[in-house]
């Protein structure tokens, strides 16, 4: 594996593999990786011929008061991981070459792919995703782009952005990755003390909950809705941001429990933020 943070050395090599015929497969990640983020090098690694994987905090994502300087960082474990994920190049850009002095172009995408679930308390987050992402594809070229369901509205974003903007990439996603105790793996995770990792159990059993009894019959959103809440609270004294019941590929809210839908929450553990979501289809 080769690791860079040259623009210039990563667009020299993309060129040299597709030239051969190759298929480019590309992972983009913050780094501070778990299995989460190895499970998506893996199926890369599966699928194309030539992986990248992008280690990069982007700062434009991140709101005022949120957590860019506090965010965990370890590249030479990042690296390792990588390599023995299968990946063969490791771009791990600057601040500086990213976003070099007079840099004014942002991608925004408009409605309720953005304004709903995580758009309502992180104002910009999407636009900085969208930008990013952009500017990775356009370094990178891949032909299959690797997301995890983790971050549904990130993966709903994309799609959405790449259909838009007639981007030549396929978008896959991926299934999330869980602890034993089903909390889904994530960086942030590192930020919980003892207690507070053992009532974040409560976010996943509260979606699983919430499946059973859409298994068993519920279609009333609020029900299901008042459900998940009741078991949060008893299990966590919390904020809950938002408990939302949306159609898969709009966002929208949902009425009535039907077609390919999303259960997706945000709840502040302490002073971590943590998100969580599960598809299901009636
Ligand atoms: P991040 O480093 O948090 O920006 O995540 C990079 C990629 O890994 C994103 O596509 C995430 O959705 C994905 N990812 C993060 N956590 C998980 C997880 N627990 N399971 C599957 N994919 C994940």
């Amino acid at each position: 594996m080769e690791t860079t943070d040259s623009i210039t050395a990563v667009k020299q090599k993309i060129k040299q593999v597709k030239h051969d015929g190759g298929s480019v497969g590309f992972v983009p990640t913050m780094g501070f990786l778990h299995e989460g983020h190895l499970s998506l090098m893996r199926r890369a690694r599966k699928e194309t011929d030539f992986v990248v994987a992008s280690i990069y905090v982007n700062p434009t994502q991140f709101g005022q008061n949120e957590d860019l300087d506090a965010y965990p960082r370890d590249i030479v474990n990042d690296a390792r991981q990588s390599k023995s994920a299968g990946v063969d190049l490791l771009f791990a850009p600057s601040n500086k070459d990213m976003y070099p002095d007079g840099y004014s172009t942002f991608v925004n995408l408009k409605g309720s792919m953005v304004e709903g679930l995580c758009g309502k308390s992180r104002k910009g987050h999407f636009q900085g995703v969208a930008t990013i992402v952009t500017k990775l594809f356009n370094i990178i070229r891949p032909d299959f782009a690797y997301f995890g369901q983790k971050d549904a509205q990130q993966i709903a974003v994309i799609r959405r952005m790449t259909r838009d903007l007639d981007m030549d990439v396929t978008i896959i996603s991926c299934p999330i990755v869980r602890e034993s105790d089903g909390l889904a793996m994530s960086s942030r995770n590192a930020y919980l003390s003892p207690t507070e990792r053992e009532e974040a159990s409560a976010l996943s059993k509260s979606l699983f909950y919430a499946r059973d009894i859409i298994q068993s019959g519920e279609r009333s959103p609020v029900s299901v809705r008042q459900t998940i809440e009741k078991i949060i609270a008893e299990a966590i004294s919390t904020e809950i941001e938002y408990i939302e019941i949306v159609e898969q590929d709009t966002l929208k809210p949902l009425e009535v429990l039907a077609g390919r839908f999303m259960i997706a929450l945000a709840v502040k553990i302490g002073k971590t933020r943590l998100i969580d979501n599960l598809e299901m289809e009636l």
